[in-house]
């Protein structure tokens, strides 16, 4: 089975209120959705989240590593050789993850496809469905309050508090949340390489101290700062999260060799799909370092593929795959389905996607 065409469209979604972080403020969501057609009619769909602020990805910059350095290497390969199909994407441009994320995502669709089988099940099926958290932006201390509050009679468990925008005033957000919502609740915080590594651990040993039950601390330093990151990691009893200091399999082989951190972050968008992904968790799972799934703003597509791989794999113990909950409107069909806080896999053979609504095609 051969890739025939490439095509490429865009879908924006507003979302239900301002996703805000340490790094940046985001009203709506713009993203690009791929096709990968083939000789045989089979259709495989990818999807890439354009975040400057941490891949360095634009929509213009995916647009043209697409058309300039990789739609003309892939069509004409065969699917049934995906290995080198995955090869020729990751070296056929350097950085540029999300594009190859979208790319690695609709290989694995027609792969799943063309067995006739979910890729969850293809790459292990350890579960079914899991829970996700849900994030609280960052904001004054009684907004977030009201935010995670509403999160919880939504059915949520786990919060992902962003935090990273001043050192003590993130104390009582935090302070201020956990009292809001009582002890049952699972609280995770995500600092966005907003402090500096004593900062950081100042903040988290303060935080301990007053026995706010934190389940742990992501990328609490800038993301080129490996030896800042294993200082809070050696100082502070809270787990410590890499997140944007882990983009490919070699980041992630420097943490743990380092000892860096205590868990990794592995998003899509980051390692430039699946296949990275799966080598990331290896040497994780080798190393007995868990790992987390996380996501970019993105829509359901990269949703779903990132929800088959996280389900896939016993060494994934958290998920972070909120953003579908977070937008106002849902135009793909298909991939997931959602139960309160639960997102369930679908049997369908790929990655499940049914339909792309309001897509607007560029090329
Ligand atoms: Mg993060």
């Amino acid at each position: 089975m051969k890739i025939k065409s490439i095509e490429v469209g865009k879908l924006t979604i507003p979302l239900k209120k301002p996703f805000k972080t340490a790094l940046r403020v985001l009203a709506v969501s713009e993203t690009l959705v791929i096709k990968l057609n083939t000789d045989e009619g089979l259709v495989g769909y990818g999807a890439a989240s354009p975040t400057a602020v941490i891949t360095g990805d634009t929509m213009g910059s995916i647009r043209g590593a697409l058309a300039e350095a990789l739609i003309p290497q892939l069509v004409g390969m065969d699917v049934m050789n995906y290995e080198a199909l995955i090869a020729k994407v990751n070296s056929g441009v350097v950085r540029n993850s999300s594009t190859r994320a979208a790319l690695d995502m609709a290989i694995y669709d027609l792969v799943g496809k063309m067995y006739g089988v979910p890729v969850y099940r293809m790459l292990g099926g350890h579960k079914d469905r899991f829970e996700t958290d849900i994030t609280v932006s960052v904001n004054s201390p009684e907004e977030m309050s009201a935010d995670a509050k509403g999160y919880i009679s939504d059915g949520f468990t786990t919060l992902k508090m962003k935090v990273g925008v001043g050192a003590d005033i993130d104390i009582l957000r935090v302070k201020a949340v956990r009292d809001a919502v009582g002890p049952d609740i699972k609280i995770r915080l995500d600092a966005n390489q907003g402090w500096n590594a004593k900062e950081a651990v100042r903040v988290i040993r303060k935080m301990e101290d007053m026995g706010l039950d934190i389940e742990l601390v992501e990328q609490p330093v800038k993301y080129h700062d490996f030896e800042g990151l294993k200082f809070v990691t050696d100082n502070v009893m809270t787990p410590v999260l890499a997140d944007e200091s882990v983009f490919s399999p070699e980041d992630a082989l420097r943490i743990i060799n380092m000892r860096a951190a205590d868990i990794i972050n592995i998003k899509l968008m980051k390692a430039g799909g699946i296949h990275n992904a799966l080598k990331i968790n290896a040497m994780a799972e080798s190393a007995g370092i868990e790992c987390m799934v996380g996501c970019m703003i993105e829509n359901k597509i990269g949703i779903a593929a990132a929800s088959h791989f996280a389900a896939a794999k016993k060494n994934v113990t958290r998920m972070d795959l909120d953003a579908p909950f977070l937008l106002a409107a849902e135009p793909v069909e298909g991939g997931i389905s959602f139960d309160g806080p639960m997102i369930v896999l679908s049997e369908h053979p790929g990655l499940g996607i049914v339909k792309v609504n309001d897509l607007e095609i560029l090329s």
